[in-house]
């Protein structure tokens, strides 16, 4: 059993509350909202962190992006707008090392900081 929290989540070994799924992308609620609407679309082949990238990841992280523009079309915020968020590294906020874009919306916030 992969011990990545996310990649279990993938292989169904690990419940979560999934709102978006495709060949490559897999999206479900953060555990912890905190917005109203928060969701984390991540790509389901593992990739630790955006400063692991490849240049042959380019296309799925892509495709990550793609999916939260269906998620925010699904959930009514295509006009409204939304926020996507991805923390990198310790000093960057990242918590579990499986690359993951924060989905969020449904609140009025100021620019990110
Ligand atoms: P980050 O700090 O960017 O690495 O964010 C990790 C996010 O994963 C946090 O917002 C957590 O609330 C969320 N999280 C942790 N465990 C789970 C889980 N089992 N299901 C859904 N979200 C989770
Ligand atoms: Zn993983």
């Amino acid at each position: 059993m992969s011990d990545c929290l996310f990649c279990r989540i993938v292989a169904r070994q690990h419940p979560a509350d999934i709102e978006y799924e495709d060949d490559a992308v897999l999206a479900f609620k953060d555990i912890y909202p905190k917005a109203p609407v928060h969701i984390l679309v991540i790509p389901k082949r593992h990739i630790s962190s955006i400063a692991q990238l490849e240049p042959g990841d380019a296309d799925l992280i892509g495709r990550c992006f793609v999916a939260a523009r269906s998620i925010g079309e699904a959930k009514g915020f295509g006009e409204k707008g939304y926020r996507i968020n991805v923390n990198t590294g310790p000093e960057g906020g990242q918590v579990v090392y499986h690359v993951h874009f924060h989905f969020t919306a449904g609140r009025q916030r100021g620019p990110a900081a």
